[in-house]
């Protein structure tokens, strides 16, 4: 089947000219925007040499889930060796302590410590993949890791074996119409969505697995209300195109900037973190961020 929504491709030479782009007029993004630049490339390193880690699924399967609305990766199915998954936390964590903006205490204990550890290893990851938060707090708490960071190291770890598994599936999906807040194959929110330029759809871009699917404008992409008197939009004033949509049914909003104009793609980790001033106009108004963030 024909996958007609162009997946991210993306390169730490495109974020090198993204980060020009962004920092000419945003001084300020340089610092986080290297981080996550940095960041990428370690997850990218390490995606190429992944086995696939997932059960593999029929095509009969792959189409049955999707059309049921059903996740294609379950969390609970992700078993990667625990050296994979130490390997690359590794990597990370060192490229925390030596590049962040703002260095976190606790890491060379953390390294030498639970890192090393099989079983919190495990648990860590399934705490974390299942959304159980107070298992998450308490591993991380174990390995002296403040939530914050515990979730960073969490999310860019894991997103690899995701990625991965994600391409494989994605061609035999038609993903330009799914009328759900939550990634068709993995499940995860996205960060934010974009107005395609040539013909104005919405598409959306998951946090976990980076699958982009499109989704109906004139709906909530969270709870689906169509109610117009409960959806508006909110932007700054002389930036029209970059909007925040948010919902008074669920309360939940969403940052979505319109291409419309602009050649190109778009970097949503990056778009994310120049829009963090619409995160606030939404929060200050009450409504929460039903998405995934990271880098924010
Ligand atoms: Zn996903
Ligand atoms: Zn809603």
């Amino acid at each position: 089947m024909d996958d007609e929504i162009r997946q991210s491709k993306l390169t730490k030479s495109a974020i090198t000219a993204a980060m020009r782009e962004y920092g000419a007029e945003r001084p300020e993004l340089k610092p986080v925007m290297r981080f996550y630049r940095e960041i990428f490339g370690i997850q990218k390193r390490h995606a190429d040499g992944l086995p696939l880690q997932f059960p593999k699924l029929s095509r009969e399967e792959i189409q049955r889930r999707f059309e049921a609305n059903k996740q294609l990766l379950k969390p609970q199915d992700l078993k990667p060796a625990p050296a994979d998954l130490r390997d690359i936390m590794r990597d990370i964590c060192a490229m925390i302590e030596t590049k962040s903006p703002n260095p976190p205490e606790g890491l060379e204990p953390f390294i030498e410590g639970e890192l090393l550890d099989d079983e919190w290893l495990t648990a860590f990851k399934d705490a974390y993949l299942a959304g159980r938060s107070r298992n998450f707090a308490r591993e991380a708490r174990k390995a002296g890791l403040e939530p914050d960071l515990a979730t960073l190291i969490a999310h860019t770890s894991l997103a690899p074996f995701y990625w991965k598994q994600a391409a494989g599936v994605r061609p035999q999906l038609s993903l330009n119409q799914v009328a759900s807040g939550a990634c068709p194959i993995c499940g995860a929110r996205p960060v934010m969505g974009f107005i395609r330029a040539e013909d104005g759809l919405r598409v959306l871009e998951c946090s976990l697995c980076g699958t982009r699917w499109g989704a109906p404008r004139m709906a909530c992409a969270f709870c689906r209300t169509q109610d117009r008197t409960k959806l508006r939009y909110h932007f700054a004033e002389g930036d029209g195109a970059r909007r925040v949509y948010v919902c008074d049914n669920c309360k939940g909003y969403l940052k979505v900037t319109d291409m419309s104009g602009h050649a190109g793609d778009l970097i949503i980790a990056i778009e994310d973190m120049a829009t963090a001033y619409l995160d606030g106009v939404a929060q200050e108004r009450g409504y929460h961020r039903a998405c995934s963030t990271v880098f924010g």
